[in-house]
């Protein structure tokens, strides 16, 4: 198969020196101190304990402060709650929120390019995972115009200025303060140090690769997002990246109450003591009509690519599914409706008690319909295939 030539700029990037030296200083130590370490001396519980707590603080910071806060605004919080996410978020040694949130936003703006996206899937699970920032690519040059927002929380700019020595008191400091007062230096430098951050980069890093080749793609096939359960278990709830790449403004990765989100349940927990608020949700319906949406396109695809287009079972799932679409259109527009009456309800200052729960029990009921129809048209595909 002929391979398409890659551009001679990905080819040639110089060395990301700082980036390497930090992997080759961080992953030698997790692989042969580390391990040495474990078998002759060895973690008391105190080791253990600070090692967990820190390795989560790293990684919600990374997930609810970096990534859902400040990259895609999805809630609000208080300083208090911006503080230590800006903290423990230069523990994750990722790089700045200004740097990493304005990465990201061209990674969502340009996904799968191979030109624009940092850190595109297209270019190869290495690539994604951590390739991209052992060189300087083309693709990761800076450019802060789509994070005007960032430059002007004040929080974000302290941490951006005084990057490298909060890096380096949080990674160094920090275990090496526990370490003192344990009475174990060592062993807190290699446990809650090193150890917890190679395992919180790798876990943040498993975003950009895995999640873009591993699991489902119920609510678009656009891009190469991927929703998985599994993958949500070690992200902190952000293995559901398939939802996310549709509906980056949300809060929420998992929308399901039975969803792994513990990103979600810190931020809603949050708000019930004021720490966050203005939490931003999709509504149920908008979410309903995507998944519906994406099921046509499957089974469109699945009948068209049957064979034999003559076969009149075919025929008639192909009708059955064109009624289907015309009913879907009918609640669409029902919908629409909906949304303008309530508009103006609010405009007018008009809508009473009754008026509101008679439009509340309308969208209810176009909500089921869309889950009704949506299992039957799952249906017909499946009786395609
Ligand atoms: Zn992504
Ligand atoms: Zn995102």
């Amino acid at each position: 198969m002929p391979q398409t030539p890659t551009p001679l700029s990905f080819e040639r990037a110089p060395l990301n020196w700082p980036a390497v030296i930090m992997f080759v200083l961080t992953t030698v130590p997790a692989v042969t101190i580390f391990p040495w370490y474990l078998i002759t001396v060895g973690f008391d519980t105190f080791e253990i304990i600070s090692f967990v707590l820190l390795l989560g603080a790293t990684g919600l910071s990374i997930t609810a402060g970096y990534h859902r806060l400040w990259a895609h605004r999805a809630y609000e919080a208080h300083p208090l709650m911006k503080i230590p996410l800006m903290l423990f978020g230069a523990m994750a040694l990722q790089n700045s929120i200004l740097i990493w949130a304005s990465m990201h936003r061209v990674h969502h703006k340009h996904v799968d390019d191979e030109d624009q996206d940092p850190y595109s899937a297209k270019r190869g699970l290495w690539f994604s995972h951590m390739g991209w920032m052992l060189r300087d690519y083309p693709s990761s040059a800076l450019d802060f115009k789509n994070a005007r927002d960032l430059k002007e929380d004040p929080i974000v700019m302290f941490q951006h200025r005084h990057y490298l020595a909060l890096a380096l008191g949080m990674n160094f400091g920090l275990p090496a303060l526990l370490g003192w007062i344990n009475g174990d230096l060592w062993g807190s430098l290699l446990l809650a140090g090193v150890m917890r951050l190679v395992i919180s980069q790798h876990v943040t890093f498993f975003i950009n690769s895995l999640a873009h080749y591993w699991g489902r793609q119920p609510y678009t096939d656009a891009n190469t997002a991927r929703d998985n359960g599994l993958l949500a278990l070690v992200t902190y709830g952000e293995g559901y990246h398939n939802y996310h790449h549709l509906f980056q403004w949300d809060y929420r990765n998992g929308i399901r109450w039975w969803h792994f989100d513990p990103t979600k349940w810190l931020i809603a927990a949050s708000s019930w003591v004021g720490l966050t608020r203005n939490l931003k949700r999709v509504p149920n319906f908008v979410v309903q009509r995507a998944l519906l949406q994406r099921q046509f396109e499957v089974a469109r695809e699945r009948i068209s690519h049957s064979a034999g287009e003559t076969d009149p079972r075919l025929a008639r799932l192909h009708g059955l599914l064109e009624q289907e679409w015309q009913h879907f259109s009918h609640t669409l527009a029902e919908w629409t409706q909906l949304q303008t009456e309530r508009f103006d309800a609010a405009k007018q200052q008009l809508a009473d008690q009754w008026e509101h729960s008679d439009m509340r029990k309308r969208l209810r009921a176009l909500e089921v319909n869309l889950r009704q129809q949506n299992a039957r048209v799952r249906l017909l595909h499946l009786q395609a295939a």
